[in-house]
């Protein structure tokens, strides 16, 4: 018997070469992504804090908005740290729009957190430590800083070779003022602020000594033509009394978590760019803690509180709860918003239900917000604003087609209808979405209570069937 070789041989086959083929090439259809909440723009109230029924992409829910706003208020006038809010309703009817919209409303200015309540069950780091991450993202400090700027006119620039754009050197500015010449060797950061500022001799220029940032005022004309007739550093005009030395208040705000991981020594800051933190050490945010304390005392900081919202809260588990319970006590505690659209059910860890599968204890401190459901009209108001918001054209019965089934099955699933009928209008080359495409993403997508009813018919045909078995909707 001729023995096999363990390998199966590779056929080899000498090919002609395959005729050049130019290939076509076909519009690829474009699908922009665009988030969930992107037509949020705050929460459209009026100066009286009243919801305006529509207003930056929010309609209706208006009491909910309302109270949202009061929030709001209490927030910004930093009277409401270390309290804690939850918005419950049922699935769908805005709660984390809310939230966005009051995101949006805080600004800036204000550090803003955002979690799923099942983001903190990871193998990375413990529950607590990713709940500790959220609370001092949440938290801002805003550190003023006094920079010294110096005001002069330029005398001499010399920047050393190789010259700037080759990854090189030093700049050297000399600098005329009333009391002292002065050479300032700032480095890289001051020649690319000379070669944007195209900086010459004869300019008069400030410089900021913690940045090397150089802004250019204007020129000494007969500094100018001095400088133009001779070409070199001769006479200068001085520059008036008083100008030399300017004091300059500059203000930023950092969350307690980015000190934190700048200040860790096993992170370091490129940590803050790629997100992953891992654990941070409690000496690190104690002494951090200190710091900022001190710098409290010393004026040169303040603590701005900012929110942490915890979507579906309902996934933390008993030991998440009583660590929420004791962080929000601390004096450095943000506001959390929370939401639920869970009702009486179990706290997970545990074999007790609660309202919200919230313990009682710490829904006593909550203000609780509840959302209700839509009417026809605001679901159809939805609709069009995200039709608006997608860039789709769609017609007004389509609109009315679409708010019933909106009606019947959920806003959520009728929200997703407006990009599917849109792909398909545009694979017919129509303009604008019809009735018949609605029908037809209908027809194609099943929503949650079809799908069901398919689950009931054809339950035999499924793998692990065990209808009768289990708790939920389907059984
Ligand atoms: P769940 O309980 O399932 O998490 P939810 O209450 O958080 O639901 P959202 O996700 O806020 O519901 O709402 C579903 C969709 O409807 C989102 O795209 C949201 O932006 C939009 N939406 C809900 N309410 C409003 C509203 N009042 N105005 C404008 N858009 C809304």
């Amino acid at each position: 018997m001729a023995r096999r070789s363990p390998l199966p041989s590779i056929p080899c086959f000498k090919m002609a070469a395959p005729p050049v083929q130019v290939q076509e090439v076909r519009e690829v259809t474009r699908i922009e992504r665009i988030g969930a909440h992107s037509h949020i723009r705050g929460l459209g109230l009026d100066d009286a804090l009243e919801a305006r029924n529509v207003s930056q992409g929010m309609v209706g829910q208006t009491s909910a908005r309302r109270a949202a706003g009061i929030v709001l208020e209490m927030i910004k006038e930093g009277k409401i740290a270390g309290r804690a809010v939850l918005l419950a309703g049922q699935p769908g009817t805005g709660k984390t729009a809310i939230a966005m919209g009051m995101a949006q409303a805080l600004g800036q200015g204000t550090p803003f957190t955002a979690i799923a309540g099942s983001e903190i069950f990871s193998l990375e780091m413990s529950k607590t430590e990713a709940l500790t991450q959220a609370f001092r993202k949440s938290i801002g400090v805003r550190i003023k800083e006094e920079t010294e700027i110096i005001e002069g006119e330029v005398v001499e620039i010399q920047i050393d070779k190789p010259a700037v754009g080759t990854g090189a050197k030093v700049g050297k500015l000399t600098l005329k003022t009333t009391e002292m010449e002065t050479v300032y060797d700032l480095g890289q950061k001051m020649i690319e602020s000379l070669t944007k500022e195209k900086v010459h001799a004869g300019d008069i220029i400030t410089i900021d000594k913690a940045t090397g940032k150089i802004t250019k005022l204007g020129r000494s004309f007969t500094r100018a033509r001095d400088y133009d007739a001779m070409g070199s550093t001769t006479k200068f005009v001085q520059c008036p009394e008083g100008e030399l030395q300017k004091r300059k208040e500059v203000v930023h705000t950092v969350s307690l978590h980015e000190i934190d991981v700048i200040n860790s020594r096993t992170q370091g800051f490129l940590a803050l760019f790629s997100g992953d933190t891992g654990e941070i050490k409690s000496e690190v945010r104690e002494q951090i803690n200190s710091k900022v304390a001190e710098w409290r005392e010393e004026g040169k900081a303040e603590i701005v509180p900012g929110v942490l919202f915890i979507d579906e809260v309902h996934m933390l588990d008993i030991e998440c709860f009583s660590f929420l319970n004791r962080a929000l006590e601390t004096d450095m505690a943000p506001v959390l918003i929370m939401a639920t659209n869970r009702g009486i059910t179990r706290i997970r860890g545990t074999n007790y239900q609660s309202p919200h599968g919230v313990p009682i204890d710490l829904l006593d401190r909550l203000l609780i917000v509840s959302t209700s459901p839509y009417e026809e009209r605001e679901i159809k108001q939805i609709l069009k604003i995200r039709a608006e918001e997608e860039d789709v054209e769609i017609s007004d019965d389509a609109v009315t087609v679409l708010t019933r089934i909106g009606m019947e099955t959920s806003l959520r699933y009728a929200i997703q209808l407006i990009t599917t009928a849109h792909l398909v209008c545009r694979r017919r080359k129509g303009t604008e979405v019809s009735v018949e495409d609605i029908k037809r993403v209908y027809s194609l997508f099943l929503d949650e209570s079809r799908s069901t009813q398919f689950l009931k018919e054809y339950q035999q045909e499924f793998m692990f069937h065990e209808v009768g078995k289990c708790e939920s909707a389907i059984c």
